[in-house]
């Protein structure tokens, strides 16, 4: 995949890149581990004061970042805007939290293990590698960076090779708010290129967000070299609705949780599972919101949905439409790509999905919902499962035994009940089965990428 700006609302390349030389990249690779040696020196008062520093040069330069990401990969832009705001309130929140989120753990009781005290202390591990992908361009690297460096690791962003006038900014944005030299650094280099920068001895851990296949070959690789990872990869969350649920409400909720981000959310609502008794009700409401919104010039203020990233990305979602078709779904609206320059989809709801039809089992990364109809708590919760992701999962009861159910027999690393699966840098976020493993973000994110040092004193 070349590296370069191409416009998705037009289809029109804007900027090519050259790729970072062997050299460059080793120039980082080196810049990475100084940065880090000083950086572990430094107080937490004085990263977070970087970090408020940052947080202050990014929120003033919303409109301008809001819209290369709106220019690079197609969100709308007042979903840009509000993802700046969102990295914002991220950084201030590691800025003020990340210390007491990281405080040494005493064992209360040093003497049954013959110590006069023991503790664990959680220290920076050193240069990570942070493999991201496009979707959220800022976010998905904020919420690695802001906790990792307020522990005192340094990062070395592979950003997504369609977005690299926002990987360029990201380059110098922490340095611009005080942190040292090096702390974090965009590597301009192809996929291909990872494994190489992966082994170096300097890096000491991966983290990625990106697709399955992304997951599994650069966690392979750091196997190999026993490194850690953390991988957030792909969901096809599912949204159930049961009889009490408020409709109105869920079904408003459910076309925002399918069509954020243009339908590009690995969180995204993607798999719409009612009962029996409100799937009429349910299903005229949330057709006809989806119907109703607004799809063009992802600039434009009131616009609700705007093209898909790429062009590849585009065309995997009008073949997984044309298979389920095909095998008999039934499209109760969209489902026709139209003829414009660009990469557009419009939102698109199918019923009558079968084992057999391919969004059966895969995601669809675009606005396209897949709408099942069951006739029991346990078979909502079965279909919910049937897939091998486990991101995150929507319910809406009203029922207390129900909830319950759904929070003890969804697998998924995140259930929502009457609301939708959304990131919050004080809660966790992540996945189990094929959807990766380790957290980001809330009191476990920091952590990951640190050394728990167990201490025993005599
Ligand atoms: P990819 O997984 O291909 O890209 C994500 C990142 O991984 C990019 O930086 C990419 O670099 C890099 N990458 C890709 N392959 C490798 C590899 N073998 N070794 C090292 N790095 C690699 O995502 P796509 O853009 O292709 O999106 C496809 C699917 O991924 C979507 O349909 C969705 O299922 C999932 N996805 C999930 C996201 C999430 O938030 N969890 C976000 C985006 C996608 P480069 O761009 O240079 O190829």
């Amino acid at each position: 995949m070349p590296i370069a700006t191409v416009n998705p609302a037009t289809g029109e390349t804007l900027e090519e890149f050259t790729a970072q030389s062997p050299d460059e990249v080793d120039r980082r690779l080196a810049g990475a581990e100084e940065a880090f040696l000083a950086l572990r020196r430094t107080t937490y008062e004085t990263r977070a004061e970087w970090m408020r520093a940052t947080a202050d040069v990014l929120e003033h330069e919303t409109d301008r970042v809001a819209a290369t990401m709106t220019t690079e990969m197609g969100k709308t832009l007042v979903a840009a805007k509000a993802e700046v705001a969102k990295c914002v309130h991220g950084m201030r929140y590691y800025a003020d939290n990340a210390e007491r989120l990281l405080a040494d753990e005493p064992y209360a009781h040093p003497d049954k293990v013959g110590a006069t005290s023991a503790y664990v202390t959680y220290q920076p591990l050193g240069p990570i590698l942070a493999v991201m992908p496009w979707n959220f361009p800022l976010w998905q690297v904020i919420r690695f960076a802001a906790p990792a460096l307020m522990v005192g690791n340094s990062g070395l962003l592979k950003h997504a090779s369609n977005v690299p006038r926002t990987a360029l900014y990201l380059d110098t944005l922490f340095t611009r708010g005080g942190f040292p030299e090096g702390s974090f650094a965009t590597l301009l280099i192809g996929s291909s290129d990872v494994e190489q920068v992966l082994t170096d001895p300097r890096i000491k851990a991966a983290t990625l967000t990106g697709s399955e296949p992304a997951g599994r070959s650069v966690a392979a690789v750091a196997g190999r070299h026993v490194k850690k990872t953390v991988l957030e990869l792909g969901g096809s969350d599912p949204f159930v609705v049961m009889p009490s649920a408020d409709l109105d409400q869920a079904a408003k909720v459910a076309v925002t949780a399918r069509c954020q981000n243009n339908g590009q959310s690995c969180i995204a609502a993607k798999r719409f599972i009612v009962h029996e008794d409100c799937y009429d009700e349910f299903a005229e409401r949330f057709v006809a919101a989806m119907a109703a919104l607004k799809v063009g010039d992802p600039m434009d203020e009131d616009t609700d949905v705007g093209p898909l990233a790429t062009e590849s990305g585009r065309d995997d979602v009008e073949q997984l439409v044309a298979d389920a078709v095909g095998k008999g779904a039934k499209v109760l609206c969209g489902g026709d790509t139209p003829d414009l320059p660009g990469w557009w989809y419009p939102p698109t709801v199918l019923a009558g999905i079968t084992p057999s039809m391919r969004m059966y089992a895969e995601e669809v990364f675009g606005p396209v919902a897949g709408l099942y109809r069951v006739g029991s708590l346990a078979e909502a919760i079965e279909l919910a499962n049937v897939t091998s992701f486990g991101l995150g999962a929507n319910a809406w009861t009203r029922d207390g035994d129900e909830q319950a159910a759904f929070v003890r027999d969804l697998e998924a690393g995140m259930v929502t009940i009457n609301g939708m699966v959304t990131s919050y840098p004080e809660l966790p976020f992540g996945g189990v089965k094929n959807s990766g493993y380790g957290r980001e973000l809330g009191a476990p994110g920091p952590k990951e990428f640190c050394n728990a040092k167990t201490v025993w004193v005599g």
